[in-house]
């Protein structure tokens, strides 16, 4: 048993940018992020994919390359939908300006 497995079991989130959401270490990003990424992207993280390469931490070169793109991908799309609906002051998409308190506080407890 090791402390990399266990972290990446529990840590295991979307990999979309601020999103927050946990999902099965087979999956790159919850629901509806996935579905933002375009089928050819998507197709190409599924091909590449191994299972257990979280586990060991040794994902592949292309399904790295693959993960960037989706995730490069998201982030344009949400840019785009930030920009029309909340105008071109907004920059939610970018993130929440600064989250309140210590996220690492309850290590400690
Ligand atoms: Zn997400
Ligand atoms: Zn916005």
């Amino acid at each position: 048993m090791t402390a990399t497995f266990d972290r990446c079991r529990a840590e295991h989130h979307c990999h979309a940018r601020h999103c927050g959401t946990h999902v099965p270490p087979e999956m790159l990003m919850c629901r509806p992020h996935w579905y933002m990424v375009p089928p050819e992207i998507r197709d190409r993280v599924w091909k590449h994919y191994r299972p257990g390469q979280c586990d060991d931490m040794n994902p592949s070169e292309e399904w790295h390359k693959a993960a960037d793109e989706a995730i490069e991908a998201v982030a344009k799309a949400e840019r785009i939908r930030c920009v029309r609906i909340h105008g071109p002051e907004c920059g939610c998409w970018n993130g929440p300006k600064k989250a309140a308190g210590p996220v690492q506080g309850d290590l400690f407890r």
